[in-house]
């Protein structure tokens, strides 16, 4: 956990990480190794989709906030370190809707 008392993608690796030598103990050790392995490079991936969505997700530059491994937006108020994507992509779908809904009512009124 962290000061957001949040559990974030780097908490998870780290649990695996500790955890692997145990897993070993119980189980088959080629799989729990394979297992391990395949979790943990999903785990990288969505870390990787996380900061590309988060440097590319249409606010201005001048709103991202990165320091210390943070990847927040001042703009949007997104916490894309912690938030759930669905949660992220609800959000953005109903902007848009508003977006779609705002440039109708202008076409209706001959703007
Ligand atoms: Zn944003």
């Amino acid at each position: 956990m962290n000061e957001h008392n949040t559990l974030t993608i780097e908490n998870c690796i780290e649990w695996l990480d500790d955890r692997i030598d145990r897993w070993s103990q119980y189980v088959d050790k080629q799989c729990s190794v394979r297992i391990f392995q395949a979790i943990r490079s999903r785990l990288e991936e969505n870390q990787i989709m996380r900061k590309l969505l988060w440097a590319n997700h249409g606010c201005p530059q001048s709103a991202m906030y990165g320091d210390d491994g943070e990847m927040q937006c001042n703009a949007c108020g997104f916490d894309f370190k912690r938030g759930g994507m669905k949660a992220f992509a609800e959000k953005r779908a109903l902007e848009n809707l508003k977006r779609y809904q705002e440039y109708l009512r202008k076409g209706d009124a001959g703007e």
